[in-house]
């Protein structure tokens, strides 16, 4: 349930109120705005019968959350959420580029990609260290060793890490090294995982399982902010459909549908999106035109070279190009790269 309370009400009738909710099992929420503030009761919505917050002289109006997810979607929480990486924004005017190779290969190949991203504008770097593969006989990814090189290359080039998690007994690891956690779409509904990260206080990239729905994404986003962690970023990075002839479809209706629906930034992935190093420059222009808040993007210092999705990297030129060409479109849709 949303709570709207009249414009007189203070900070102290607030707190009364969210003690109410409180007591009788519901989880209190408390939302500010400019001109007046929101309180939120999430959980079994009878339970606030019982304390006739209807006739509370502050209360102004109540009104049910009609999602199945409360806590993220925008009825809650009517102004865009702003997530830091490690200093680099998500959100707002801000438009974000992540960018490093897929997987973590060796220090030379992390070092040269990072500086290159850097050097070229990317605001976050990113590096999977775990590698969920279709095929058991593919590139598994360094683990720890591929942390250790993920990290240290982070802080020679002063970019904020990301990099994949995808056991639940690997997140108090994964949480030392990376500023923030990717969940792949392969566990967009690993749930435990999901719990243990809202655990954490890191940010949480989460990216559309690839046959999950807009609502299944945000369902999944709602296990991590009630477990207490609101810094979630959603991720946008295709879905299967009958079409093959791209690895993936990449659904740009879910990013105004999610604007509407939710307040969790948004980004796109035009490298698994397509999975062609041709498209990802054209599909990243449209997911800045659409409203996205930024992009993550596979570049790879030798693409024909690497040990994952070397047919879908931009070498550190085409990723010039790809900066220089997404600017206008970032700023027609009135963010900032
Ligand atoms: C990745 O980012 O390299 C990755 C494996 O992505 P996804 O989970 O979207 O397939
Ligand atoms: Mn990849």
């Amino acid at each position: 349930m949303i709570i709207i309370l009249k414009p007189e009400a203070t900070k102290q009738d607030a707190d009364e109120i969210l003690a109410q909710i409180e007591s009788v099992g519901l989880k209190p929420l408390y939302m500010p705005g400019t001109e007046r503030t929101v309180l939120g009761a999430i959980g079994d919505e009878r339970k606030l019968g019982s304390l006739h917050l209807e006739s509370h002289p502050c209360v102004d109006r109540i009104t049910p959350i009609l999602t199945p997810y409360k806590l993220v979607s925008r009825e809650s929480h009517p102004a865009d959420t702003l997530v830091d990486i490690g200093g680099a924004m998500v959100g707002g005017k801000r438009f974000t580029i992540i960018a490093g190779p897929c997987a973590v290969e060796s220090p030379e190949q992390m070092l040269l990609t990072a500086q290159a991203v850097r050097d070229t504008g990317a605001h976050c770097l990113r590096g999977g260290a775990y590698k969920p593969r279709s095929s058991p006989y593919s590139f598994q990814g360094l683990g720890k060793q591929g942390l250790e090189i993920l990290h240290d290359v982070s802080e020679k080039v002063g970019l904020p890490a990301v990099t994949e998690v995808i056991e639940t007994e690997d997140v108090s690891l994964v949480e030392k090294y990376a500023a923030a956690f990717q969940v792949g779409a392969r566990n967009m509904q690993n749930f435990r995982l999901l719990k243990a990260l809202g655990k954490s206080r890191k940010p949480v990239i989460l990216k559309r399982g690839m046959s999950a729905t807009v609502e299944d994404l945000l369902l999944a986003a709602e296990y991590i902010v009630s477990e207490g962690n609101p810094k979630v970023i959603l991720c946008e990075r295709g879905i299967r459909t009958f079409e093959t002839a791209t690895r993936n479809t990449l659904d740009l209706n879910a990013i105004p549908y999610i604007k509407q629906h939710s307040h969790l930034p948004v980004i796109v992935d035009p490298s698994h999106g397509t999975g062609v190093r041709e498209y990802v420059t054209p599909m990243a222009k449209a997911a800045a035109a659409c409203g996205a808040d930024g992009l993550i993007v596979e570049v790879h210092n030798d693409p024909k070279s690497a040990l994952s999705d070397g047919h879908q990297s931009l070498d550190p030129d085409q990723f010039m190009r790809f900066m220089d060409e997404i600017r206008p479109f970032v700023q027609a849709a009135g963010k900032e790269l």
